[in-house]
C-alpha cells in the first residue's frame, strides 16, 4: 500500500529575480514499510523535500497525501496533532529543550497529546541507545552525539507510522552512524514503519532499500524505477 504520495509537487523561496525551485515537478510513491534513501549534492532540494513530506514546508502547487489525508488541506492543529501521533522526525538541530532533562524530552510529545507513555518501551530504546544512565541529565550536560541519541529516542517513542530523518548521522563517527541507522532499520522492520532518510553519505544511503537521486530539485534516479 502507498503510504505516501506526492503529485506534482512544487516549492520555491523567494521572489521574482531571487526567485529559487527548491523543488519541482516531484511525483512520488512511497510503499508502507520502506525504508528510502533520499540523496543529492548540498542544495539540490533534499530538506525541502523531506519537510514537504513531513507536513512542515507547504508547497506552491501540488498534492501531499500521508495515509490518503491530504496534508495541507488540514487545519493548523489537525496538522500538528497527526504529526505528533503519526511521524517521528530526527533532524540536525534536534530541537530539544535544554532546561528540561532527557526522559522529560523524549515524552514531552507523548504528554502534549495526553497519551500514556509505554515505559518498557522508552527504557528498551534508552539502553539499545546507550542513554540508560543519562535519563535525569540534563540535555545541556550531554555531547553532540548524546543529544542526537536522544533525539532519536524522542521520535521512536511514541512508535510513528513514518520517520522522517534529515542527516541523523551528520555529526557522528563513521561507526555511531552506522549503529544509529541500524537502530532505525530495527525500529522500522520491527514496527513495520516506513523510514524516509536523507544523506548524504553512500554508506548510510546503501543501507537502504530504495534510493532517491535529488539534483536541482528534480528526481534524477530511483532504484524503484525500472
Ligand atoms: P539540500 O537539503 O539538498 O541541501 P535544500 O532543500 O536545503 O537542499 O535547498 C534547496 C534550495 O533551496 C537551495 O538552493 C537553497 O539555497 C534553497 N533554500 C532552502 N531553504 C530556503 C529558505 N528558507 N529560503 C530561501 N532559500 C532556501
Ligand atoms: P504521569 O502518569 O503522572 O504522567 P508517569 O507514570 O507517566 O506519570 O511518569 C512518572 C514520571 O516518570 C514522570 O516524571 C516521567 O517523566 C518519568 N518517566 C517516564 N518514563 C520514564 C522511564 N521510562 N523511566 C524513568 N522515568 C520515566
Amino acid at each position: 500500500m502507498a503510504l505516501l504520495e506526492l503529485k506534482d509537487v512544487r516549492k520555491s523561496y523567494g521572489y521574482d529575480e531571487n526567485k529559487v525551485d527548491a523543488i519541482s515537478h516531484i511525483n512520488l510513491t512511497i510503499e508502507e514499510g520502506s525504508f528510502v534513501a533520499i540523496v543529492g549534492k548540498s542544495g539540490s532540494g533534499k530538506s525541502t523535500l523531506l519537510h514537504v513530506m513531513g507536513g512542515l514546508t507547504k508547497p506552491q502547487h501540488g498534492v501531499v497525501l500521508l495515509e490518503g489525508n491530504s496534508l495541507y488541506d488540514m487545519s493548523d492543529d489537525q496538522l500538528s496533532r497527526y504529526r505528533r501521533r503519526r511521524m517521528g522526525f530526527v533532524f540536525q538541530f534536534y530541537n530539544l529543550i535544554s532546561s528540561l532533562n532527557v526522559i522529560e524530552n523524549i515524552v514531552l510529545p507523548i504528554h502534549l497529546d495526553h497519551l500514556k507513555e509505554d515505559h518498557e518501551f522508552i527504557d528498551e530504546l534508552l539502553d539499545l541507545l546507550g542513554l540508560k544512565e543519562k535519563k535525569t541529565a540534563f540535555v545541556k550536560e550531554l555531547s553532540g552525539g548524546q543529544q542526537q541519541r536522544v533525539a532519536i529516542a524522542r521520535a521512536l517513542a511514541m512508535k510513528p507510522a513514518i520517520i522522517l530523518a534529515d542527516e541523523p548521522t551528520g555529526n557522528l563517527d563513521a561507526k555511531s552512524s552506522l549503529e544509529v541507522v541500524e537502530l532505525l532499520k530495527l525500529s522500522q522492520r520491527q514496527y513495520k514503519q516506513t523510514l524516509i532518510l536523507v544523506t548524504h553519505d553512500d554508506m548510510i544511503a546503501s543501507q537502504a532499500d530504495r534510493i532517491i537521486t535529488i539534483s536541482d530539485g528534480q528526481i534524477v534516479g530511483d532504484t524503484d524505477e525500472k
